[in-house]
């Protein structure tokens, strides 16, 4: 079976179709890399070799860094290379490196905090006793701070400081510590630790063993689904502008089509005549809906009202007729408001939730119907809970 990395199972979750086109139909694309990712990658090889370097007892200095940081960047760089937010330059995203690792170097000098056992190292996972699902990783470096106590260390260059609930449940790191717990047999304790350079910032966890079991049944799941996968839907997202598939896409090629066209060839493109026409037959139609709905409104007003005054349930027309009924309705608060969240928490105190799926309002309308639950559950729902009476009226043909 083909063995997974994160990015593989991340590239999958965050849009089948993306990984259909890089790992399945191997699409190769003109489409370079984004400027992100090129400042990433300048940024850990100059951390890569500030440890590489120490380990031959050389400690460079943060101006060598910089200098290495911004020949790297030159000789890689290239006119290719996406800057998506075009207000900002090639040498913004160059001074953003050089402050990453400025802040980086004066918080860890002289270096001393852990020694070093790996950089850049692969890791290999497997997540069953038969082997058959493997992963592999690359670790950015890994430390041991005493005998048996290791660092798995991550430079993040996210723009985004991630809350606390992305540390709990980071999957990349997580996999890696099972990785070096099967590698190095002396392991007694792992730590996770995130380097958000941008933020100078330093975030660490770890994992239980049950969390690790959990995970690694999660990770078998994702990719017995991935294996059994045959749509491959897309999903668009403001990810999409980062996908170097998008003019290869079906959510976006014909726009790369057109967008070759000149200005007067553009219109005359089929389907851009089809799809002007039909949002514009579509507003008409919702212009003469909202109007009829207005006079619909009036008319079922007046219909109840007439039926009522007359004590009627069935009103005649000349060749129609409108036959008016009652029905009672439980009505609820809205989601996510705080009286839906406080009706949440009284089913649930009252162990009540399950039996309502998870507040599915259509099963806890039936539940308060068939009135099988104690009265000091009925009397805690009712500051919740309103019975609407409805009208509801049908419009049928005579029978002659
Ligand atoms: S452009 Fe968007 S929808 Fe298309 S493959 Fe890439 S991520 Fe998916």
């Amino acid at each position: 079976m083909t063995v997974y990395s994160h990015s593989r199972l991340s590239c999958y979750e965050q849009c089948p179709a993306k990984f259909k086109l890089q790992y399945i139909d191997k699409v190769e694309t003109e489409v370079a890399e984004s400027v992100e990712t090129f400042l990433g990658s300048r940024v850990h090889e100059t951390l890569e070799k500030l440890y590489r370097d120490l380990g031959y007892q050389k400690m460079n200095s943060l101006e060598d860094l910089l200098g290495f940081l911004r020949s790297e960047w030159k000789k890689n760089w290239s006119e290719d290379i996406v800057i998506v937010k075009d207000e900002y330059t090639q040498d913004n995203y160059l001074k953003m490196g050089e402050k990453y690792l400025s802040d980086y170097y004066k918080r860890h000098h002289p270096f001393t905090q852990g020694k070093t056992i790996a950089l850049e190292e692969r890791i290999l996972i497997a997540l069953d006793a038969a082997g058959e699902y493997k992963l592999q990783g690359y670790i950015d470096r890994l430390t041991e701070v005493k005998d048996g106590w290791y660092e798995i260390h991550d430079y993040k260059t996210n723009s985004r400081l991630p809350l606390a609930d992305y540390i709990r449940s980071d999957r990349q790191l997580a996999l890696y510590m099972m990785g070096v717990k099967k590698q190095y047999p002396d392991v007694q304790h792992v730590k996770l630790i995130w380097h958000f350079l941008k933020f100078d910032k330093e975030i660490d966890s770890s994992r239980t063993d049950e969390e690790l079991e959990k995970l690694k049944a999660d990770t078998i799941s994702l990719i017995e689904r991935i294996e059994r996968e045959e749509a491959f839907e897309a999903c668009p997202s403001l990810l999409c502008e980062w996908c170097e598939f998008k003019p290869v896409c079906r959510q976006w090629s014909h726009l790369y089509k057109i967008k070759e066209k000149p200005a007067n060839e553009y219109m005359k493109d089929s389907g851009v005549v089809l799809v002007n026409r039909y949002a514009e037959v579509k507003s008409k139609q919702k212009l003469v809906s909202l109007e009829w709905d207005a006079e619909l409104e009036k008319l079922e007003e007046a219909l109840i009202r007439f039926a009522e005054k007359e004590q009627v349930d069935v009103v005649f027309g000349s060749k129609n007729k409108v036959r008016v009924t009652e029905s009672e309705k439980y009505s609820f608060p809205s989601k996510n408001s705080t009286e839906r969240e406080k009706l949440e928490e009284i089913l649930r105190n009252y162990g009540k939730l399950e039996a309502v799926s998870q507040l599915d309002t259509a099963a806890l309308g039936n539940k308060l119907q068939q009135n099988e639950w104690e009265p000091d559950v009925i009397e805690a729902l009712q500051k919740y809970v309103e019975l609407e009476k409805k009208k509801r009226l049908y419009v049928s043909k005579i029978q002659k």
